[in-house]
């Protein structure tokens, strides 16, 4: 018998902060049955700050000081949802988010970071810079970079004004510096054009550190003709003036504030104890004083007694003590306590791959504290980006199957959800052909035929059409699954130039607890419904009931003159072919699966996915559409031969205009396949040319299973242009002429490859 694990508590981690990557990695390596897991983050490729420093002289990537949470969280099984948390209801225990409907939460943890204290200078926000969000940050620095090239090169001067007096103002100083130096070419005698200058209402730079890092510091700092400018407090700010307390305008052309931190008000408006400089007050359990089930780390927080810095150090040490508090809490054990050190290591670069290490009385500087630095940098971002591989392997009694089954039966261990997991055509044919069936007048079409839907014709004449598909969740995520299974499930009813008229549900929803159940099925049908509405559609039943995997489904009725329908059979010699979305679902979703696939790539995809067919339809409706279908299990290949069936022609594939998702190209490459691929290339038989095609990633492509793929239609030559051009300029941007139909040269109807 298969236990099950009921989610009977639900923990929200908000924020993508370091604590939260620790917390992330812990519930993956003990996973904790029971508890379901959602991250909330404004930012889902989270950046390193303490590498920033080297990414603006250029010495690292965006990629090198960045960690994709999506490969992270799925490695830990959460859901991720990308949205900044404005708004937190502690009395119902509710995150309100704008995007979608709210999330209900047992306990929930805050680890968003801190931002400059800006708010208090009028004008910094409009006309200043902050250095975090550092995403956003890192969007205007080649803005900046660009301005300050232009300016120098004009020969006038350029005013660069970092606002700040603590570490992270000195490191982005001498990196600007460096930059721009390196980026301009400057010559000595044209260094003064580039004006680098640090101010801070302190007395001094660096005052949480000891004497011996300040002496130096500011010794560099003049050697590299840094000015700073100390006790001057900004009071406001104007187009390129920052005005000061004691009255000093000083002229910048841009403003870095990299000023004392502060949290936005979302959290103190929710009812949460603040400590008295302004952050959520934890106690050494990392736990809130006010509100036992809220826990925060990291710059976010501080605890009651033992103020420390706002470090990322601290945030990173938070992570494992927090992870263990949550679990210990969820499942009702006493809490660890916390030591926060008094004393942290701080390393500060300065520019050329040169480092000062800092810690109460200690001070070390030069090369090697800075490879130092680089090694301890590099080896956290691989911490949180390499992951271990998932276990592919079956359980098989020794002996009941040969070694080649079993070796093929091993091959495809992981078994996809989506369109994925779909029956094989060849297996579900076999079972069809050999059914008895009723004949009735009135139906045109029956579960023998290839159409997408079926056909009834009605007293007045009209015809029915019926179609139902049901797939099982491939995201941790039941609104956006739902949307997309919603659209998938019209699909079939505009493959056949129809109108979609109603819909009946049928849900299947795993065993939890009953308020995660309920917050499960109403994330599902509100979306549902949504979706349905959006598109004239109306709900009208449905039907629920238990199953081990979430799953949604649709069965759909349209109403349609039986000439105006659109069938897979039509095409006629001259056609264009028309693929109006991208394909490379199947093997993007098996890489996600497999804590493989990056943030950007699915959620370029899941969009694609969540579009809705409907207006693609009613264009390919306008420009007579010769034949038609939607792309979804059986992939491309076996999707087109479907539509060859009856059609006495050939048709030439242009593999390199078959448009591709991004990223799917690349996960084909490192052999990542739907479990149904293999199941699919039996369409290859129909493809004459295939052996110069193999090495062709694009030919692996047309395999590819499809979840709410897009429609492919024949178009007659004349048309096909405009017929594009309206496609690209509805919604389908990706929209391509695929192939062309050709006369019949062989006995029965082939694909050729070009
Ligand atoms: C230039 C620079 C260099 C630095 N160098 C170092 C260094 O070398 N060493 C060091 O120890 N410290 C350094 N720091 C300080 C360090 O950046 C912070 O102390 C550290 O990032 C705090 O970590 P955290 O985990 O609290 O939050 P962060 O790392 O800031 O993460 C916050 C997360 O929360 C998310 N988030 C924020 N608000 C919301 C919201 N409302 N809803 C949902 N999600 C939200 C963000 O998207 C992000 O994922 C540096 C700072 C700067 C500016």
């Amino acid at each position: 018998m298969k236990l099950i694990s009921p989610v009977v508590k639900h923990l929200v981690l908000i924020g993508g902060g370091h604590s939260h990557l620790a917390v992330l990695k812990h519930l993956a390596m003990k996973p904790v049955p029971g508890l379901a897991v959602t991250l909330i983050s404004r930012e889902i490729i989270t950046p390193y700050s303490g590498a920033l420093p080297g990414f603006l002289t250029g010495l690292y990537k965006h990629n090198e000081i960045h960690i994709d949470l999506r490969p992270l969280a799925q490695f830990a099984g959460a859901r991720v949802i990308q949205e900044e948390v404005k708004e937190l209801d502690l009395t119902s225990k509710v995150v309100k988010l704008a995007s979608r409907p709210n999330i209900n939460f047992d306990l929930i943890s805050l680890n968003i970071g801190s931002n400059p204290n800006m708010e208090l200078i009028p004008g910094a926000r409009e006309y200043g810079i902050s250095v975090k969000p550092i995403s956003k940050f890192i969007e205007k620095w080649p803005e900046i970079l660009e301005n300050a090239v232009y300016k120098v090169r004009k020969d006038l001067p350029f005013k660069l004004v970092i606002v700040g007096g603590g570490p992270a103002s000195i490191e982005l100083a001498f990196a600007a510096q460096l930059r721009l130096y390196r980026e301009i070419r400057l010559k000595a005698s044209k260094k003064s054009k580039l004006q680098i200058k640090i101010i801070s209402a302190d007395s001094e730079l660096l005052r949480l550190h000891n004497s011996k890092v300040r002496k130096f510091t500011n010794q560099k700092l003049q050697e590299k003709d840094i000015e700073i400018l100390l006790e001057s407090q900004i009071v406001s700010m104007n187009e390129n003036t920052l005005v000061c307390k004691n009255g000093n305008i000083i002229e910048a052309d841009v403003c870095i504030f990299a000023t004392g931190a502060s949290l936005p008000s979302w959290p103190f408006d929710s009812g949460l104890a603040m400590s008295d400089d302004g952050f959520i007050q934890i106690s050494n359990k990392l736990q809130s004083i006010s509100h036992e089930y809220v826990f925060a780390a990291g710059d976010a927080a501080t605890i009651r007694g033992e103020p420390r810095a706002k470090s990322g150090v601290y945030a990173v040490r938070q992570g494992l003590p927090l992870a263990k508090n949550l679990v210990r809490y969820a499942s009702g054990r006493r809490l660890i306590k916390y030591k926060a050190q008094k004393h942290a290591l701080a390393l500060i670069t300065l520019g050329n791959k040169t480092a000062i290490a800092s810690r109460n009385n200690f001070f070390f500087q030069g090369r090697l504290i800075w490879s130092l630095k680089n090694r301890i940098d590099k080896a956290f971002i691989r911490k949180y980006t390499d992951l271990p591989s998932m276990d592919e392997n079956i359980h098989i009694t020794k002996g009941l199957v040969d070694q080649e089954t079993e070796k093929s039966l091993r091959l495809h261990a992981i078994r996809c959800a989506g369109c994925g997991a779909k029956v094989a055509s060849n297996i579900l044919e076999e079972v069809l052909d050999g059914l008895p069936n009723t004949p009735k007048k009135e139906i045109i079409s029956t579960t023998s035929s290839v159409e997408d839907a079926s056909m009834i014709k009605l007293s007045d004449g009209k015809i029915l059409l019926q179609s139902v598909d049901q797939i099982k969740s491939f995201i941790n995520d039941p609104w956006l699954f739902a949307k997309i299974a919603t659209n998938h499930c019209l699909s079939d009813i505009y493959a056949m130039g129809c109108t979609s008229h109603s819909a009946l549900a049928i849900v299947g929803l795993p065993f939890a607890s009953k308020s995660f159940a309920k917050s499960q099925l109403n994330e599902l049908m509100l979306s549902c419904s949504e979706t349905l509405r959006s598109q004239e559609c109306a709900l009208i039943g449905g039907h629920t009931s238990e199953s081990e995997d979430l799953t949604f489904g649709l069965c759909v009725n349209g109403f349609i003159e039986q000439e105006k329908i659109l069938t897979k059979n039509g095409m006629r010699t001259g056609d264009i072919l028309i693929l109006t979305k991208p394909l490379g679902t199947g093997t993007l979703l098996a890489a996600d699966m497999r804590s493989k696939a990056s943030h950007t790539d699915m959620n370029s995809a899941l969009q694609e996915m969540a579009i809705s067919n409907k207006t693609a339809s009613e264009i390919l409706v306008e420009f007579k559409a010769t034949s038609c279908t939607d792309i979804t299990g059986f992939g491309f290949a076996g999707h087109l031969t479907e539509m060859l069936r009856t059609d006495n022609v050939e048709v030439e594939l242009i593999l390199e205009n078959i448009p591709a998702l991004s990223g799917a190209l690349g996960t084909l490459e490192k052999k990542i396949y739907s479990s149904l691929h293999a199941a699919n290339q039996s369409a290859s038989d129909n493809i004459l040319n295939q052996e110069a095609f193999f090495q062709n990633l694009k030919y692996q492509l047309l395999f590819d299973p499809q979840t709410s793929g897009g429609l492919l239609a024949s178009v007659a030559p004349e048309l096909a242009e405009i017929c594009l051009s309206k496609l690209h300029s509805s919604g389908y941007p990706h929209a391509n002429e695929v192939g062309r139909v050709s006369k019949l040269h062989g006995k029965s109807s082939s694909i050729i490859l070009k």
